[in-house]
């Protein structure tokens, strides 16, 4: 048996990265990601702007402690700018994001300024450059904005807006075949029988891809029987970059997917001490990489969740993503028999008190509303056998995009 961090270190290993290029807009930026390093080819901001609606002045005009009174001899809206220099004794009505005239290194806001006609008069105790945002704060040009293999978040695709960047260089989408394989495994919309059990892992799997932001090739489900294992395998291996298949990887099992892939492709077949999800197997078909998960809806996505998607992120050519980790205290008294790392299904809850987690109740491998219900996994490594109440344990979030 190999160890859970074993398996996904030589599944880690094999994966080679997306190389191919294409051009997106930013608005159809999310989730894709960067081919290259992006330099500021501009300063953000670019003038040295207002933060506040108010009033431009020279801080020297300014007395420290009293209040001092000014003309007003302009209008400054954000769009407009004024080039003559302010002469002592004047002052700019200005707008937030106006640039900041000659000669003014102080913004008064308009809610402590007196206003009679066109004069006001401004209260002592102001400060120099206050309430103004100089070029370069958020970006000085050159500088290196976002890195190559960049997953754009929103606020990443904002910012590049904000430089002027109005398309973008982002590595292609991977395609992902995905198939279930079982004679026992029908599609929903049709009645079930005795011993058959509905497709739900395609549909697990299959929305975890989308949300992870890759193409799906939905192969469908394929019986144990030899042609149609080949002929879904074989189109996997020539039109995607992996395939995921579910289901027919446990030993002593029937399931032909195993002989075939067994003959086919350079697989191997592991028991991964972990729990859920200990039969797996994974290699080449063809060119593209192979993910054979258990059959059980819950081991199917744990493994999903915790070996393949770290695997398909460093496929699509993004930069390695450590899950997200949490210490917090455990309510309630868990037990495991085994020495596997489980992944206990916990919802943590974050409250007044602090961050704290439950599991799910019970957490058998077939039991999908564990999972359903669950925003963590606690860890529980291989050693360990008992949580109490009150206990810290390591919990990781569950992350799909
Ligand atoms: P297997 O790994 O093929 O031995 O399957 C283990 C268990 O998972 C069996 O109870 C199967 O019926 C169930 N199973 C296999 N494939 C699926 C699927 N696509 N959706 C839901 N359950 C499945
Ligand atoms: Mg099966």
């Amino acid at each position: 048996m190999i160890s859970f961090k074993e398996a996904r270190r030589q599944v880690l290993e094999q994966v080679a990265p997306i190389q191919e290029r294409e051009a997106v807009s930013p608005v159809h930026g999310l989730g894709r990601v960067l081919s290259n390093p992006i330099p500021a080819p501009a300063n953000v901001p670019n003038h040295d702007n207002s933060a506040m609606d108010g009033y431009a002045v020279a801080f020297s005009d300014l007395h420290p402690e009293q209040q001092t009174t000014f003309e007003v001899v302009a209008d400054l809206p954000a769009g407009d700018i004024i080039t003559d220099p302010l002469q002592p004794g004047q002052a700019i009505r200005i707008m937030t994001g106006a640039p900041i005239p000659p000669n003014c290194d102080c913004v008064v806001m308009q809610e402590v300024v007196n206003r009679n006609n066109d004069y006001i008069t401004i209260p002592g105790g102001q400060q120099q450059y206050q309430h103004i945002r100089k070029a370069g704060e958020d970006i000085s040009i050159g500088d290196e904005v976002l890195p190559a293999g960049r997953r754009l978040k929103p606020a990443d695709l904002g910012l590049l807006t904000s430089l002027g960047i109005s398309e973008l260089s982002v590595l292609r989408r991977p395609v992902v075949a995905l198939l279930s394989s079982g004679n026992e495994v029908i599609e929903a919309g049709n009645s079930i029988k005795p011993g058959q059990v509905y497709d739900s892992n395609r549909t697990s799997l299959h929305t975890a891809l989308n949300a992870l932001g890759v193409d799906v090739l939905d192969l469908g489900v394929v019986k144990d029987n030899r042609n149609e294992i080949e002929r879904a395998l074989h189109r996997g291996g020539e039109e995607a970059d992996a395939i995921i298949s579910s289901g027919g990887v446990s030993v002593g099992d029937y399931d032909l997917i195993k002989e075939v892939l067994m003959e086919w492709g350079n697989i191997h077949f592991w028991k991964v001490a972990m729990k859920p999800g200990k039969p797996q197997a994974y290699g080449k078909l063809g060119r593209a990489l192979f993910f054979g998960l258990p059959g059980n809806p819950v081991s199917s996505l744990t493994v999903f969740l915790t070996i393949v998607r770290p695997a398909l992120i460093r496929l699509m050519g993004a930069l390695d993503e450590q899950p997200q980790i949490l210490n917090v205290r455990f309510k309630g008294k868990f037990k495991k028999k085994h020495s596997r790392m489980n992944f206990v299904r916990g919802i943590v809850h974050f409250d007044a008190t602090g961050p704290w987690v439950e599991t799910t109740g019970a957490q058998g491998s077939g039991i999908l509303t564990s999972l359903s219900k669950a925003n963590a996994f606690i860890v529980m490594p291989e050693e360990l056998t008992n949580i109490n109440d009150g206990d810290m344990v390591k919990v990781q979030l569950i992350q799909y995009d």
